[in-house]
């Protein structure tokens, strides 16, 4: 009965699978004899889900009508999205991006972001570009709308950004379909935690200035994780000024989310916010997203995004959870250091880790092989295509002392 375009969908979610074994292992043989690096949410150090208490509290205090009635508009309640702006560009963005036309349209969370943005700038059989490690519902989202993807290799051969790689895919995609809508979901990239450094963007704005010249550019910034940024608020954001008065044929689109920000995982509150030199670009991204946001889901929950402008516009309360989540941003250095470090003295690979949830082990045509022998140790990996993902955000560092060298016996048996 399925229609054409849906008969061969099926979904293995690699993460949401193997996060069940771990769970029925750590049922079985208890959570102190099972390592489970799979959860991509913040745990603390008894692996413990953390919601932030400042969070929870305003939530629970708002008014009941405000969780339970329809949102003030398809397109997000306006303090929200002014909110949005401010957290994502910083307060004094007005003044700061006074050559640039910005808006925002509230989404569940960065994934409706990041499916509206491809839903809305590429037609069925065009191509986006996406980094080959990267986060996998991207290409979930694309084959959703007959889109399809070409990958850019994420690092060069010293583990840093591959300008050179992404530059010339995009290229190709451009000379081909006159536009290109690319992916950088950066800082704290998921799975490596990579984050471009300020040379690295440069490059990239002098390349999408000059290649405006031979078609249209649609930046997608996944900024999801910038919040556990090891640089902090500002100097996580430093890189955004390279984003001031491109070519008006250069769009930027981040997919903000308050998932893991406000660790708010489950109210699905997101958006996506738009910076151009060209009113016409802004007033277009706002009216084809609005309508696909009606189309798509309605509209995203009050309470949910009343929660994140209650919190945001009181200085006291935002600054009450700065501190409280920065204490957090501390726990995973501490942790990402010891991984890091023991990582190093058994010689085991590692993608270049900058700061984020996520430090990943690639292992090439080995990886399914050694991420299954793991599991029969009781530690549990995400295993991806050529590497295995720790989710250094929700494992205690008593269980990573000790993982880098059962990693490394493991590597050595198989
Ligand atoms: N982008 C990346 C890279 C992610 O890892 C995630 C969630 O895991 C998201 C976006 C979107 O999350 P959400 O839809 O919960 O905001």
């Amino acid at each position: 009965m399925l229609a054409n375009h849906s008969k061969d969908k099926s979904i293995v979610d690699k993460v949401f699978t193997v996060v069940a074994k771990a769970k029925e292992a750590k049922e079985k043989f208890g959570q102190e004899n099972v390592i489970d690096a799979t959860i991509g949410v913040l745990c603390n150090e008894d692996a413990q889900f953390v919601n932030f208490k400042t969070v929870s509290e305003v939530y629970k205090n708002l008014p009941d009508n405000e969780i339970a009635a329809y949102a003030s508009s398809f397109s997000g309640d306006p303090k929200y999205l002014e909110c949005v702006k401010e957290v994502v560009l910083g307060k004094n963005y007005g003044e700061e991006f006074k050559d640039s036309f910005i808006d925002a349209v509230a989404t569940p969370g960065g994934s409706g972001a990041v499916s509206n943005t491809i839903w809305n700038y590429v037609d069925k059989g065009e191509k986006i570009l996406i980094p080959d490690w990267m986060w996998e519902s991207y290409k979930i989202m694309s084959e959703e709308f007959g889109v399809k993807y070409e990958l850019y290799s994420l690092f060069d051969e010293n583990g840093a950004f591959n300008t050179a790689d992404f530059e010339q895919k995009a290229e190709k995609i451009i000379e081909e379909q006159g536009k290109v809508l690319a992916i950088i979901n950066d800082p704290c990239h998921n799975p490596t935690g990579y984050s471009l450094s300020m040379d690295e963007w440069k490059e990239l704005r002098d390349f999408f200035i000059k290649t405006a010249l031979k078609g249209d550019i649609i930046l997608l910034n996944d900024i999801a994780y910038i919040d556990y940024d090891f640089r902090g608020e500002k100097g996580a954001r430093e890189y955004m000024e390279y984003f001031k008065g491109l070519p008006e044929n250069v769009l930027v689109i981040f997919a903000f989310s308050i998932s893991k920000a406000f660790t708010e995982y489950g109210l699905r509150v997101g958006a996506q916010l738009a910076l151009s030199s060209s009113k016409k670009v802004t007033d277009d991204f706002k009216r084809a997203n609005e309508f696909s946001c009606r189309s798509r889901w309605s509209n995203i929950s009050r309470g949910g995004m009343r929660l994140f402008s209650d919190i945001v516009s009181n200085p006291e309360l935002f600054d009450k959870l700065k501190k409280e989540r920065n204490e957090y941003v501390g726990l995973m250095k501490e942790r990402a250091d010891i991984f890091i470090k023991e990582a190093k003295e058994e010689g085991i690979p590692m993608c270049t880790y900058r700061g984020g949830f996520f430090i990943t082990v690639p292992l090439g045509d080995d990886t399914e092989k050694i991420g299954l022998e793991l599991q029969k140790e009781n530690i549990f990996t995400v295993i991806l295509e050529k590497g295995l993902r720790i989710a250094i955000c929700s494992v205690p560092k008593r269980q990573l002392h000790g993982l880098p060298a059962k990693i490394k016996m493991v590597i050595d048996r198989v």
